[in-house]
């Protein structure tokens, strides 16, 4: 008589609920007052927030306005985070620490001197197109700005409805 030994099969249940985290970048920038100390403190309360965690951020680099020219040069770059808050309250956040921060919305021109601007390039793979809420962010593809920190953070990024992070930055060339 062959003794045949089964296998134990032990079934696990999840006890609490593992909440779908999405991986995010955010673009940062600033050329008012000292956009070094507010980028670091953006971060800062960035980093703070419940159900994000901040995991890079690129170097700065200092860039040439774009739209409206006649302001300082701006300090620019990219973090990357992990987030199970979705695309429109972590906008919500991005904004409330740009209010924190002393950023009023509504004043002076469009595209014109900011204490902090944090904008949502990319949340994991998704593509959203509501009001107030575009994601990737719709004016990504042609600033070089947002691209080259992204590409910092992540050079094999495919960025959903755009491309590879790569391609767009070839096509600035
Ligand atoms: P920009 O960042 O393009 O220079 P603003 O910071 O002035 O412009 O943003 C204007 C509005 O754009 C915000 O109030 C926000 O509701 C909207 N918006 C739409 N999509 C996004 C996004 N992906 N990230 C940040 N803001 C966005
Ligand atoms: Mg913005």
């Amino acid at each position: 008589m062959s003794v045949r030994r089964r296998t134990e099969r032990t079934r696990y249940r999840r006890r609490t609920r593992i909440a779908d985290v999405t991986t995010a970048f955010v673009g940062i920038g600033s050329n008012l007052g000292d956009p070094e100390s507010q980028i670091g403190s953006a971060l800062e309360l960035l980093a703070a927030e419940d159900g994000i965690e901040l995991l890079a951020v690129s170097t700065l680099r200092e860039t040439e306005p774009v739209g409206y020219l006649d302001q300082p040069s701006f300090l620019n770059g990219a973090a990357r985070l992990e987030t199970e808050l979705p695309a429109r309250e972590l906008l919500e956040r991005l904004l409330a620490i740009e209010g924190r921060l002393g950023r009023v919305r509504g004043e002076g021109p469009r595209f014109g001197p900011r204490t902090i601007d944090l904008d949502l390039l990319v949340y994991g793979d998704e593509t959203i197109d509501e009001p107030g809420l575009t994601v990737p962010h719709p004016r990504l593809a042609e600033r070089r700005f947002a691209l080259e920190p992204l590409a910092e953070l992540d050079p094999d990024l495919e960025i959903r409805g755009l491309g590879p992070v790569q391609a767009l930055l070839a096509e600035l060339e």
